[in-house]
């Protein structure tokens, strides 16, 4: 395989080119990125209501990421300048200590039938666990297809909260995300846990707390990939450490902390064409599970081994089949990137974006601050934004990095003593 290296410094069109000397993509997928062709009007109409047009946002790559021994090449959707080379930059390193090393815990999704005005929750609860297979048996007759997958409804329980007695129900949805596969397995629930519960059915809908659908990535980063002096490494390390540990203390700071893990995450997930919102809530109420929020990823210092080790641990719950994910050419694209992976494979990969991109942005604001790098990214926006051409905003960049604090306005009259001058 030819090796993905000078991407920065590429055009879209050498690195397109890149892809095809790697023999990463299909002439279909090559032509679908030298095309920029992404989703048709006619194709959206279909796919939301009141359809005005589409919107575009960058879609970049990632290039290796070495997940479980294997190395991909990770597509990421995103507006915010700075994800895509901050996580460049962690996969590199990281890979040179020997990479992410990924457990699926378990691939299930979680849905619930809310009961209300049961009289008798005990007796309830006895009858519904009595009838436990015979409702498993229900559920799987709702969707018989997911049965001939080998998946299928997995389990059965009841809780009391509240006024509530909840049925919940656990279900293999093997490539997909299981929303709609769930929520027609409930409601066909309804009506006989009604009867054994003399009660009333208040909801039945998957739950995206997929507590049954986690998934940790590691990683263990050498001190010497830090700093070439032994002393700063030994600093940094020691300060991601106390970073991880202000997260678990105080939900300002774990709000932040996650959302630069989400920086990553959503961006795969956007590219991949899941359903971004039931990741984040879920990753979010993951993370309150305490009772507070905390931060998601954990980071401890081995001095005696000179290594970082860093892990995160969230629901994953992401597909390959199903939903929109075969309908938007550049979401093919994105999952023809990672090889065509499984669902369970592109979910490591996905909590490994998470984890990396923790990093970059942990090492930056104990290191450098996070402005350092953002300065640069934050005058380009400001060009683009005052009107400049791709050859006015290199020279429209350095005059406003040498002229700091810097604003819009700022950027407009540069980018007019340049034009004049010329
Ligand atoms: P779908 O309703 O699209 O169902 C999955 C589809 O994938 C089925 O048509 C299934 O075919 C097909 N499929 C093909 N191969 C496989 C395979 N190997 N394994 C599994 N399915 C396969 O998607 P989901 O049920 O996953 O629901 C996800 C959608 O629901 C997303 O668009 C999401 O945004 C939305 N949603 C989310 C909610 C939430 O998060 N709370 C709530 C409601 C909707 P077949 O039927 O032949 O098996």
């Amino acid at each position: 395989m030819v090796k993905l290296t000078g991407f920065s410094k590429a055009s879209p069109a050498e690195r397109i080119e890149k892809l095809a000397q790697a023999g990463l993509l299909s002439e279909e997928g090559l032509q679908t990125v030298r095309d920029n062709d992404t989703l048709p009007l006619s194709l959206a109409n279909e796919m939301v209501e009141n359809v005005l047009g589409t919107l575009a946002l960058p879609f970049g790559i990632a290039p290796g990421f070495q997940v479980d021994g294997q190395e991909v090449q990770v597509p990421m959707v995103t507006e915010e300048p700075s994800v895509i080379a901050a996580a460049s930059y962690a996969a590199g390193l990281i890979k040179r200590s020997g990479g992410f090393q990924t457990q699926v815990h378990k691939r299930q999704m979680i849905g619930q039938v809310a009961l209300y005005e049961v009289s008798n929750k005990e007796k309830a609860t006895q009858a519904i666990t009595e009838a436990k297979e015979d409702l498993l048996q229900l559920a799987n007759q709702a969707y018989p297809s997911i049965v001939k997958r080998g998946g299928g409804a997995r389990d059965l329980w009841i809780e009391e909260k509240g006024d509530f007695l909840i049925c919940y129900l656990s279900v293999d949805p093997k490539e997909a995300m299981g929303a709609n596969m769930l929520n027609t397995m409930l409601e066909s629930l309804v009506d006989p846990l009604e009867d054994l519960s003399e009660g009333q059915g208040l909801m039945a809908i998957l739950s995206n707390l997929a507590t049954d659908a986690l998934v940790t990535a590691r990683c263990h980063i050498d001190y010497r990939f830090l700093s070439r002096d032994p002393k700063e490494a030994a600093e940094i390390v020691q300060k991601i450490a106390l970073a991880s540990q202000l997260a678990a203390v105080d939900p300002y700071r774990a709000a932040t902390h996650n959302k630069g893990i989400f920086n990553g995450i959503d961006a795969v997930v956007l590219a991949t064409g899941n359903d971004w919102r039931a990741i984040e809530a879920g990753g979010h109420t993951y993370a309150s599970r305490s009772g507070q929020a905390q931060g998601l990823s954990n980071w401890i210092a081995h001095p005696d081994q000179q290594v970082l080790e860093g892990q995160l641990t969230l629901p994953m719950p992401i597909a390959t089949k199903g939903g929109s994910i075969g309908l938007n050419p550049s979401v093919q694209v994105a999952h023809e990137l990672l090889g065509n992976p499984d669902a369970q494979t592109l979910a490591r990969i996905i909590v490994s974006v998470g984890l990396a991109q923790n990093f970059a942005a942990l090492k930056a604001l104990v290191s450098t601050g996070i402005q350092h790098g953002h300065m640069k990214l934050q005058a380009k926006s400001l060009a683009l934004l005052a009107g400049a051409t791709p050859s006015e905003v290199a020279p429209v960049v350095q005059a406003l990095l040498e002229d700091k604090p810097f604003n819009l306005e700022k950027a407009q009259v540069i980018l007019e003593e340049i034009r004049q001058s010329t």
